[in-house]
């Protein structure tokens, strides 16, 4: 019987999920149909109910019904928990369960596939929105020396920061926190700068060796640019940790975890 999961969210056409899960299920001769469906905020949870009564075994979740669905969801995982939200519902029998699996892809992003490890790394997060929620808590179990969140909201960053202050490597403050300090692994995960905009104006250095690494996806963004000015070797968009948090939620719903790299490889040449 052919299984079939969904990506919701408003807008959708844009989603590269149907793309990325039906090339996971060709690496495992897996049956499965995935669809895109367009949702308003007022009808996303009645959408997502009649999804799973009508067999449905799992849902992707992207903006801005993050929040909804984790409400919605019978049972969090420690991560979606941290997250307050969810990109992926998996509907079981006894219930429904919500994940967020984007933390899991950028961190095998860059210890996997790109090699860097993050063990006594210092680590700027620059941006304090939903995505950085989700990367938290998964960035502070690669134990980190520790993360400084800096937003232009301060804030926000300190909320985020205080809210994980039983672990007590992360702080958070304004952009001009970041002090022109020198950082092995600097995140950009602002929604500012895409295109031919600027990248926000945070004075860092990145260490010899060290990563930059754009949530965004772009062949050359501003953020890679300037954090190339600013001593980064290796600069990187954020499509191998889209890629990775696809691979995550799959393996969520079907216990095997596909061959990230190839799929990864056909984006980038697409
Ligand atoms: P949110 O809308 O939740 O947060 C936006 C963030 O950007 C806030 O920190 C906001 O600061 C900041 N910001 C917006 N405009 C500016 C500006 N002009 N100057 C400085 N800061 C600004 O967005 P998300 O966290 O969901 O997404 C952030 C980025 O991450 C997006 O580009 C998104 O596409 C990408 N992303 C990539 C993923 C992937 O798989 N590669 C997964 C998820 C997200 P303030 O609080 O002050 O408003």
């Amino acid at each position: 019987m052919t299984d079939c999961y969904a990506v919701i969210g408003n807008p959708i056409a844009q989603s590269k999920s149907p793309l990325l899960h039906t090339a996971f299920a060709r690496q495992f001769g897996h049956d499965l149909r995935y669809e895109a469906i367009l949702a308003e905020p007022e009808t996303f949870r009645e959408t997502v109910l009649a999804f799973a009564a009508a067999g449905g075994r799992g849902m992707n979740v992207t903006a801005p019904f993050k929040l909804a669905a984790a409400e919605l969801a019978d049972t969090l995982t420690e991560r979606a928990r941290a997250a307050g939200a969810v990109n992926t519902l998996k509907f079981d029998p006894d219930g429904i369960l919500g994940d967020n699996t984007d933390g899991v892809g950028l961190v095998g992003d860059i210890q996997d596939r790109l090699g860097v490890p993050l063990a006594g790394r210092r680590i700027l997060v620059i941006g304090a929105g939903g995505a950085t929620r989700g990367i938290l808590l998964p960035l502070l179990q690669a134990r980190p020396a520790g993360i400084l969140v800096v937003n232009r909201t301060a804030a926000r960053a300190e909320a985020l920061a205080h809210a994980l202050e039983a672990a007590g490597r992360v702080r958070g403050g304004p952009l001009e926190a970041a002090g022109g300090q020198e950082y092995d692994v600097v995140i950009h995960a602002t929604s500012a700068g895409l295109n031919e905009g600027e990248a926000p104006p945070v004075d860092y250095r990145v260490a010899a060796g060290g990563l930059a690494y754009d949530l965004a996806y772009g062949e050359d963004t501003p953020f890679m640019r300037q954090a190339r000015d600013r001593g980064a070797a290796l600069a990187v968009d954020g499509l191998g940790m889209l890629v990775g948090q696809a691979a995550e939620s799959y393996r969520v719903w079907r216990g095997v975890r596909p061959d990230v790299r190839p799929v990864l490889e056909q984006l980038q040449l697409a």
